[in-house]
């Protein structure tokens, strides 16, 4: 039985290792050759190219989209889909939904990979009942994870309600690379056995296991890997097409891919990663057992880690390793990938920065506790909940059932903006509001390609303390500062001239951009109401007043960049 490849270069392995910044420029030369291969698909859309492509690239993803298709005419395009959340981070309409699938369709997709982060069928029905609709080849995703609650026969059981939906085939998820031989010999067999999909495997590399967890698939009759050129292949990527093609070779798992034709693709790619070296943290490139230890994706928090080791304060480390599986206990033992990943990484960051747990909680925590991702898969921590969202209403019906329809209200205020030229642009205000209004009217820049990682100290000033980091979670990298008490800086507005603190100002506890201002100036408020939401780390965050007090001056706009520590607005008690 042969197996099939699908070539991941244009989507997972840029996401893994080049922070998903490949532009489609370097893309274009080398299509007419990957075309040629006899891929089973090129995974080229979804996951984080599509905010990336506009956060920082200032490229259309749909455009991307429509090129990849004219040039590809042979091998079908995969996306990576995240069910109800699409390609952003929370749940959308069944509207938006509708619409987005059916333009990813129009515009080139053949094959929809949908997952759910919380492996709750209802977060998938609507996408796959919409691509099923189109006549798209759906595939049902396993999120894989470990935890007392995650059994083969759960899976397999899942693997079933998705086969019912109609999917045409299954994809074992492997996100962190946990999977091990034995485990990925009984789940496909058993899924192989008990379903009548074909079966898919992805992983990465990061645990180290990952070839021989491909041969072992390969033995209980797995019909599709997913590898990576070698060029951009290892580390936190998939494993490199030309190697498992070369060990299936002569095999009856033999590919029938040509490693000549492979290897002129191979050459490409080698030329582009130089000039994307700037993008590589060595560290993504290593295999890294502690993945092992703590069932963590291990791309999470890398870039914390290689800081804290250089400044000599590796103790923090340690805490956010720890604090980790206990916050994704917690909650249940979520699968931890997009949107869940960052959740709960986040959530341990803040756990350990501010001292005490819970203390800080994004509101994207809120909405977990009350039931708005889905079922979680293990029952929540009632006392942490309590502390969270006190005894506020908890939902059990499919979360998209609370939704009402925005997609007529995204299009009018898209066109009272002046900002809607086709109807995708509509679906990108949805994506990535308050990104996609600058990206829309132009007012966005393609970010310079940055220096080479140096990857030692000796640039770094060791007196200093840290207080920037970038933390990346799930190959999204994530830019944080962390503000000492009693020290500020930064400046207003992410720039121009340095501001001092204003004393009684109300400030930003971390960069990040402001989301929704809640008071106009002269508004009364009291303690603990919401005045602001800040968006940091792609989690929204709400900022409290923090005594009775009247709005006096607000520094910030709406859509405006702030750092830790800048003024956002002065609330003046009642009785000065
Ligand atoms: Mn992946």
């Amino acid at each position: 039985m042969k197996v099939k490849i699908t070539e991941t270069a244009f989507r997972d392995a840029h996401q893994s290792l080049l922070a998903t910044r490949m532009r489609t420029r370097d893309m274009e030369p080398i299509i007419g050759e990957m075309d040629k291969i006899g891929y089973h698909a090129i995974e080229a859309w979804g996951g984080a190219t599509f905010d990336t492509c506009i956060r920082f690239l200032n490229e259309d993803p749909w455009e991307r989209l429509r090129l990849l298709k004219e040039n590809f005419t042979e091998t079908p395009l995969q996306m990576l889909l995240r069910g109800q959340n699409l390609l952003g981070y929370k749940h959308y309409a069944d509207d938006i939904v509708t619409h987005f699938v059916e333009k990813s369709y129009e515009n080139g997709i053949d094959i929809f990979r949908i997952f759910d982060a919380m492996n709750d069928i209802r977060n998938m029905q609507q996408s796959i009942k919409v691509a099923k609709a189109q006549g798209a080849h759906v595939q049902g995703t396993i999120s894989y994870t470990i935890s007392p609650v995650h059994t083969i026969d759960k899976f397999v059981e899942f693997a079933k309600e998705l086969e019912a939906l109609e999917c045409d085939s299954i994809a074992i998820k492997d996100m962190a690379g946990l999977i091990t031989p034995s485990v990925v010999f009984e789940l496909v067999s058993r899924l192989k056995e008990e379903t009548d999909l074909l079966v898919n495997l992805h992983s990465h590399c990061t645990s180290g296991m990952t070839p021989i967890s491909y041969y072992a698939a390969c033995q209980a009759g797995v019909d599709i890997l997913d590898t990576a050129i070698s060029p951009i292949a290892w580390g936190t990527s998939q494993p490199p097409t030309e190697s498992i093609v070369a060990a299936l070779q002569g095999t009856e798992y033999d590919t029938g891919l040509d490693l000549k034709a492979l290897n002129q693709i191979k050459k490409y790619f080698e030329g582009l990663r130089k000039d994307y070296e700037g993008y590589i943290d060595p560290i993504s490139e290593r295999i890294d057992t502690d993945v092992l230890m703590y069932q963590i994706p291990g791309g999470m928090l890398s870039n914390l880690i290689s800081q804290l080791k250089q400044q000599n304060a590796l103790d923090r480390y340690q805490d956010v390793l720890e604090e980790m599986p206990r916050v994704r206990k917690d909650m249940g033992y979520p699968p931890l990938v997009t949107p869940t990943s960052q959740i709960v990484g986040i959530q341990a960051v803040m756990n350990v920065i501010n001292g005490e747990r819970y203390k800080i909680v994004s509101n994207e925590v809120k909405e977990y506790m009350k039931g708005n991702y889905g079922r979680a898969p293990a029952p929540i921590n009632e006392e942490i909940a309590k502390k969270i969202i006190g005894d506020g209403e908890r939902i059990t019906c499919r979360p998209a059932d609370l939704i009402e329809p925005e997609y007529e209200k995204f299009k009018k205020e898209g066109e009272e903006l002046g900002i809607i030229k086709k109807e995708e642009d509509i679906l990108t205000l949805a994506m990535l509001p308050p990104v996609a209004k600058q990206f829309l009217k132009g007012e966005l820049e393609e970010e310079p390609f940055p220096e080479v990682h140096i990857g030692t100290s000796s640039d770094n000033d060791l007196s200093a303390i840290p207080t920037e980091y970038s933390v990346e979670v799930d190959g999204d990298i994530f830019d944080v500062k962390i503000l000492p008490t009693g020290f500020m800086k930064f400046g207003g507005n992410g720039g121009g001239e340095p501001v001092g603190p204003i004393p009684g100002a109300l400030t930003a506890s971390m960069q990040g951009m402001v989301l929704k201002i809640k008071v106009n100036t002269g508004d009364k408020v009291k303690e603990g109401d919401v005045v602001a939401v800040l968006e940091a780390m792609k989690m929204e965050n709400d900022i409290y007043a923090k005594e009775d007090g009247i709005v006096k001056e607000i520094f910030v706009e709406e859509g405006d960049t702030v750092n830790a520590g800048d003024n956002l607005m002065l609330i003046k008690s009642l009785d000065e």
